[in-house]
């Protein structure tokens, strides 16, 4: 059925970079096997998957949203789908993303943009816009994304679906391409946060093979799911971050946050407003330590070992020839700005004053968080400052096109765990607004309850 609905609708969506036909419904048919013989692996055995295009799958190309990678298919599988494989999820294909998950709107993939299937001339979040576009368009009923400084939440906001960022190192980022290692972070993209606690306790929990790991088990969070559900929230108390509402968000997603708001107070929970004063410049040290990090991995597309080879004319190149042409032809805008920025904050001279300055206020926030979870359980905002935009809107205004992580940067500076969760639709445009609920880390059972309240 979600092989028919790929061929109806993503000729508009365009939310997979490949479809496997063939793949999915062979291990549809082998769970359709084990269903009869009572053995199922697992709740979400037969369940089909849609997969970021960012996270390694053995024979299914991998492209990052780069032409750098296009072709390629990978020796080995991500840590995580080694899990959904091994419970028996059928693989429907890889999703469309921003090239190496740099955007807010999908539309920096070298493969084309992906259409909100709300509204197809607008944006459906990014970088992870072709997962939550599946998802939300019915041709998935599970995806998962990455989220870097936002890239599950915003998406899962701006296309009315639920998106998870876990606790930093919960989930293992083995097979995942970094983009910037010490934020990045493997999550699920679903449209009920019932779905997400399944998906999310399946591919969580310590693996040896990412040293950033935790050895915390992931559990519980189902549980809190269906605890949430009954709608009880006495006993809860519940922050609305001062700094990340008001002035610069849309009007129309104010009005649906404050209904939230309301909801959450009616369904028992305490709601105070607490102070992150340092949330801030959160995107000014994001968009140092991104940079720094992302210029850093990239240096491994060097066209030598594999990805795009461009040979430039003439007699018998140089090595450094090669290495220029391939990743002038390989690399889009945004990930050459990125590279430039990155490489210039830690240039010798410049490294105190930008990128030390930025770990600083990264340890502001992480004191900011501190501070709130000693007043309260779970603190609260809108995810994203606008619904979604028309395409083109802010392709020539990257500064524009970051303040759409505006709320959703915090969490990934700090490692603490974060959910967005559809809040209706805006009374102007009739498009999603997402509520952002983050927790302290390890707890992301408490998104999950206070989450499925508020569904
Ligand atoms: N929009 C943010 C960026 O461009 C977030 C990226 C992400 O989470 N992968 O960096």
């Amino acid at each position: 059925a979600h092989i028919d609905r790929i061929s109806a609708v993503d000729g508009d969506v365009h939310a997979f970079l490949h479809v496997d036909t063939e793949g999915a419904l062979a291990q549809a048919a082998a769970s359709d096997a084990r269903r009869a013989d009572g053995e199922l692996l697992h709740a979400l055995d037969g369940v089909p998957i849609a997969v970021k295009d960012v996270l390694t799958t053995t024979g299914l190309p991998t492209t990052c949203g780069s032409k750098m990678l296009e072709g390629w298919i990978p020796p080995y599988d991500a840590t995580v789908v080694t899990k959904i494989k091994n419970a028996g999820l059928p693989i429907l294909g890889k999703t469309n993303m921003d090239e190496f998950a740099m955007g807010s709107s999908t539309e920096h993939s070298a493969y084309g943009p992906t259409r909100n299937p709300w509204k197809l001339d607008r944006i459906p979040g990014g970088s992870g816009g072709g997962s939550a576009a599946a998802v939300a368009a019915f041709e998935a009923p599970l995806a998962l994304g990455t989220d870097t400084g936002g890239s599950i939440r915003q998406p899962g906001a701006v296309t009315g679906t639920v998106g998870v960022k876990p606790t930093y190192g919960s989930v293992s980022r083995y097979g995942l391409v970094a983009l910037a290692n010490s934020l990045d972070q493997v999550g699920p993209v679903t449209r009920t946060v019932l779905d997400s606690a399944l998906l999310h306790e399946l591919i969580g929990g310590h693996d040896p093979l990412d040293s950033t790991s935790t050895t915390t088990p992931v559990t519980g969070l189902v549980d809190a799911a269906r605890q949430g559900a009954t709608g009880d929230l006495k006993g809860v108390k519940v922050g609305v971050i001062k700094e990340l509402a008001g002035e610069g968000w849309a009007p129309d997603v104010m009005a649906k946050f404050d209904e939230s708001v309301d909801l959450l107070t009616k369904l028992g929970a305490e709601v105070v407003e607490v102070s992150t004063p340092s949330f801030e410049h959160a995107m000014a040290a994001y968009y140092l330590i991104l940079p720094a990090e992302c210029s850093s991995n990239l240096a491994k597309f060097d066209a030598m070992r594999y990805g795009l080879r461009v040979t430039p004319d003439g007699k018998t190149p140089s090595a450094e020839a090669v290495m220029k042409a391939s990743r002038d032809a390989g690399f889009g805008d945004e990930v050459k700005r990125r590279i430039i920025l990155g490489t210039y904050a830690l240039s010798s001279g410049y490294y105190d004053a930008y990128y030390g300055q930025a770990q600083k206020i990264r340890t502001l926030i992480i004191e900011d968080f501190k501070k709130a979870f000693e007043q309260v359980d779970v603190l609260v905002s809108p995810t994203s400052p606008s619904t979604a935009f028309p395409l083109g809107a802010k392709l020539d205004d990257p500064l524009a096109m970051y303040m759409q992580d505006l709320a959703t940067i915090p969490a990934n500076l700090a490692g603490t765990p974060g959910i967005s969760v559809p809040a209706g639709v805006s009374d102007d445009d009739g498009l999603p607004v997402g509520v952002q609920l983050l927790a302290p880390v390890l707890e992301d059972a408490r998104l999950y309850r206070v989450g499925a309240a508020l569904e």
